[in-house]
């Protein structure tokens, strides 16, 4: 393996190599992702919530079908259910007349077998009658006044057959079947479909406590003055919203100075309190950058500098049980970096299944020609674009500045460009990431 492509990661004593053509020093996402996973244990602390409280949580339990859905065979459509040996009796030219002896509505079945050569009424949803075996809709048919007979269309007739209309018990959901399996983030169809089994209540994920706070001389809050050269805190209010939307119990610390003494006041005092800290700025090699100074006197650094850019500095650290992941201080840095690492690891925390805490990429021309210094995995900020030919682009922002928030804001997705990526020509492909297809939005 070429040494210029090796990356490697130290700190828990395991050396990992990556030929993706990363820079050296720097650990490619993948493997920087899997190794948190592998060092971070998934919370055990779970909970059993009402059903209305469990969208977008992370189920703790496999949920096993209890009974088969639908519980009976049933009318698929509105219609009159008969017994097809039944038809066979009857004149075989012609529309024919049947009697009918019964009615089966929804929640109100008729009771006992079908007669022979007798039709039953029956609605949508409605129990089969025992001997019946199909379904014939009512718009094939002509009813007398008081119903007690119909005329059914013979072009109908010969096309009726076993089964017409009939949807058969447990062709949805088969009792003993797992219909939900553990690490399943909840959706509105996941939890209808416990519901359709009779749950009340699921087990899921404990929100994980989130301590977050942003870091920086510079900064003022939001709502009070901003000095000369200040800037306002804009990296909280993205980091809050990340771990809200996965489900987080985020405790807002503000803002902190650099300061040595102070950060690790708060540090220490945050880790008491919480599962994980989330900061931002302070990561990088500047003078002012302190926080993993701070993080090492309290307790240890697990990785630091990813091959990711924008978020190249990113931390992760531990003190006492509490994961410390320290943000670069660029507002796009701490969007992606929060989306594509520290969204997923905690997802992984709270449970999730690989599926449900991975980004949804697919393959999409690139409506744009670029040339890019080869070595980290980068994100440009997105859109989809119909060209003059009808075809579907992706159409990068104008500026790839970590520090130019707004460009989020224009964006609806990501264009992944892979480590050893050195151009991009209109017409070939590039992976999109649409910020539907993350965890976080
Ligand atoms: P740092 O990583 O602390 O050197 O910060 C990198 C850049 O991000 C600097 O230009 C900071 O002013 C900016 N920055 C840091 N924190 C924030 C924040 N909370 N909100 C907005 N911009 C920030
Ligand atoms: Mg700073």
């Amino acid at each position: 393996m070429a040494e210029k492509n090796a990356a490697s990661v130290s700190g828990s004593g395991a050396q990992v190599v990556a030929d993706i053509g990363s820079q050296p020093g720097l650990t490619p996402l993948d493997v920087a992702l899997r190794l948190a996973c592998e060092q971070v244990a998934v919370s055990d602390l779970i909970e059993t919530r009402d059903l209305t409280d469990c969208f977008g949580a992370i189920l703790r339990e496999d949920v096993i079908a209890a009974v088969n859905v639908p519980s009976v065979d049933n009318a698929a459509m509105d219609g009159y259910a008969l017994r097809l040996a039944d038809m066979a009796a009857l004149p075989q030219k012609g529309d024919v007349t049947m009697p009918v002896a019964g009615v089966s509505l929804a929640g109100h079945p008729f009771a006992g077998e079908i007669p022979v050569g007798r039709a039953i009424r029956i609605a949508t949803g409605a129990a089969i009658p025992v001997g019946a075996d199909a379904v014939i809709i009512q718009e094939n048919v002509t009813a007398n006044v008081d119903e007690s007979e119909i005329r059914i269309d013979r072009a109908a007739i010969d096309r009726l057959r076993h089964g017409d209309n009939i949807r058969r018990a447990g062709e949805d959901v088969k009792q003993g079947m797992v219909i939900l399996p553990a690490g399943k983030r909840l959706r509105p169809q996941d939890v209808a479909v416990a519901a359709g089994q009779g749950r009340a209540h699921l087990v899921v994920a404990r929100p994980l406590r989130v301590a977050v706070f942003s870091t920086g001389d510079e900064l003022a809050a939001p709502g009070g003055e901003l000095p000369p050269g200040g800037i306002y805190d804009s990296n909280r209010f993205a980091m809050i919203g990340m771990m809200r939307a996965i489900g987080c119990d985020v405790t807002d610390l503000g803002l902190l100075r650099d300061d040595f003494a102070v950060l690790q006041t708060a540090l220490a005092d945050a880790a008491q309190h919480h599962d994980v800290i989330l900061t931002s700025g302070g990561v990088s090699v500047g003078k002012a950058d302190l926080l993993k100074p701070v993080v090492d006197s309290l307790g240890e650094i697990h990785a630091w500098k990813l091959a990711i850019k924008p978020g190249k500095p990113l931390m992760r650290g531990r003190i006492g049980d509490c994961l410390v992941l320290g943000l670069p201080g660029n507002p796009v840095s701490v969007m992606v970096s929060g989306l594509l690492y520290a969204v997923p690891l905690l997802l992984h925390m709270m449970g999730a299944r690989n599926e449900d805490r991975a980004a949804v990429r697919f393959p999409v021309p690139a409506g744009f020609n670029l040339k890019r210094g080869t070595g980290r995995r980068e994100w440009l900020r997105a859109r989809l674009h119909r060209n003059g030919n009808g075809q579907l682009v992706a159409l990068p922002f104008h500026s790839s500045s970590s520090g130019v928030l707004s460009s989020m804001v224009w964006a609806e997705g990501l264009i992944e460009l892979a480590e050893n990526r050195s151009s991009v020509q209109q017409g070939e492909i590039v992976e999109y990431i649409a910020f539907a297809g993350l965890q976080a939005f």
